[in-house]
């Protein structure tokens, strides 16, 4: 039995969910069937999902929202009558909107409703196209599926008893398409998961019923292994490990949500990255355990919008819960790092800028200089991180040699360097403006010149 799931881009049209059509009846394993909200169709185009929170937040601010319905309801109609299906389907999503607003769900709730009626009704429209072309399918709400999730709007958590549950689809003759992104709390509150969230809900359905393969349709032909906008034309990647997908994805791999690997990896299903315009191309496997041969380096990530939180004090080695007591102090302000590289007598910890806006900066310096008593505390910003990635760095001599040479060659400023002793990553930090240029030498050195 396979999970496939359909990302926006797939199911974005008439046109792409024909190709979706096709795919699924390709294949007699393809079971059970999830759907993101229709995405762009063009780099201008707009989510689904966006125009549906621009419609909420209108709603919820008392501001006319009828362009925004409108709108929303435009991109279901250009599909609905394009693949010859019967009206009442938009007839249920002006209904589904309304009764949301009319509802007495707090705002918080209200939005998140509103939010997953992108992919409800793409599912539900996907379910009956399958029908109109003789095939046995039909649409599962999460609810009826057994997706619980945590009570977290917008982030929310699967729980632990869905997955029993989920089991029993297995017993279905017919495919089912559920909708993605969203579940239900044990109280029945409906919350989704964080935005792109349609690839847990994918991992999720494939953990549950043990799948053999869980299928993940995108638009690309498999994972590259760099950035495609800052080298053009890079290798592709056609096997990686859960373990290095996760640190890619960490690192500005955006094909995959990085929170969707953990039911596949915890269950041991293997996942492929497909190309919906491409379907019988190899795409990109992920699973637990692959031979070590071949480039050591499997990849290079990259993201920008980091800064380093730089703090030294002399003998600071020596002074018990230093570490700890710095740490703290992030905490108690609600800021969440990322990495802490360390000296004998200087600590950096490295923070997402969004986490660290300038007016909560002052606060936590104020406070570091009170508690701590540093010699010296700033913040350096505009930083970006770099990673390469590959579970067989860690039996290869020479890695971290030939990762500096790149910098050197590229004339970048290394402003950081951080390994973990699983020796999955090494990661380097640089000033944002060097990064292209970085990127695209340690390209070279680890997969042209090898
Ligand atoms: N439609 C949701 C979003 O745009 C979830 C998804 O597509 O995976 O974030």
């Amino acid at each position: 039995m396979k999970v496939a799931k359909f990302g926006g881009s797939s199911v974005a049209s008439a046109a792409q969910l024909k190709k979706v059509a096709q795919i699924i009846q390709s294949d007699n394993d393809r079971k059970a069937i999830v759907v993101s909200a229709p995405g762009k169709r063009f780099s201008e185009d707009n989510k689904v999902t966006d125009l549906l929170i621009k419609l909420g937040e209108a709603y919820l601010a008392d501001k006319p929202y009828q362009n925004q319905l409108e709108e929303v309801l435009l991109r279901f109609s250009s599909i609905t009558t394009e693949l010859d299906l019967s009206d009442r389907i938009l007839e249920e999503i002006k209904d589904d909107v309304s009764s949301v607003f009319a509802s007495d769900y707090p705002k918080e709730l209200k939005l998140e409703a509103i939010k997953s009626i992108g992919e409800d009704s793409l599912a539900k429209i996907l379910s009956a196209y399958l029908q109109s072309l003789g095939i046995k399918a039909s649409y599962l709400n999460p609810k009826e599926a057994g997706i619980i999730l945590s009570d977290e709007p917008g982030s929310a958590q699967i729980l632990d008893e869905s997955f029993d549950l989920l089991y029993k689809l297995r017993e279905r003759k017919e495919i089912v398409v559920i909708p993605g992104f969203f579940g239900y709390t044990k109280e029945g509150k409906l919350v989704t998961f964080s935005r792109g969230g349609s690839d847990i809900t994918g991992s999720i359905v494939a953990a549950g019923v043990k799948a053999d393969l869980y299928e993940n349709f995108t638009d690309v032909d498999s994972v590259y292994c760099v950035n495609p906008t800052i080298v053009d034309n890079p290798k592709e990647i056609t096997s990686l490990t859960y373990k290095e997908m996760r640190e890619l994805s960490y690192a500005g791999f955006s094909v995959f949500h990085d929170e969707a690997l953990i039911p596949a990896f915890k269950a041991s299903i293997p996942v492929c990255i497909k190309n919906t315009n491409n379907p019988d191309g190899l795409g990109t496997i992920i699973v637990s355990e692959k031979e070590k041969n071949g480039n050591p380096v499997v990849g290079i990530a990259s993201d920008t919008g980091f800064l380093s939180l730089y703090v030294s004090k002399y003998l600071m080695n020596r002074e018990l819960g230093f570490g700890r007591r710095l740490l703290h102090i992030l905490e108690d302000e609600g800021i969440s790092f990322e990495h802490t590289p360390s000296g004998i007598d200087d600590m950096s910890v490295i923070i997402r800028e969004s986490e660290l806006p300038e007016h909560k900066e002052l606060k936590v310096i104020k406070r570091i200089k009170e508690e701590l008593d540093p010699d010296q505390v700033y913040t350096e910003r505009d930083l970006a991180l770099i990673m390469i990635v590959g579970e067989s760095m860690n039996s290869s001599v020479g890695i971290a040699a030939k990762a500096t040479e790149a910098f050197s060659r590229a004339n970048v400023n290394l402003e950081m360097i951080n390994q973990g002793s699983s020796e999955t990553s090494m990661m380097f930090g640089v000033k944002e403006d060097g990064v292209k240029q970085a990127v695209k030498s340690l390209y070279e050195i680890f997969f042209l010149e090898n």
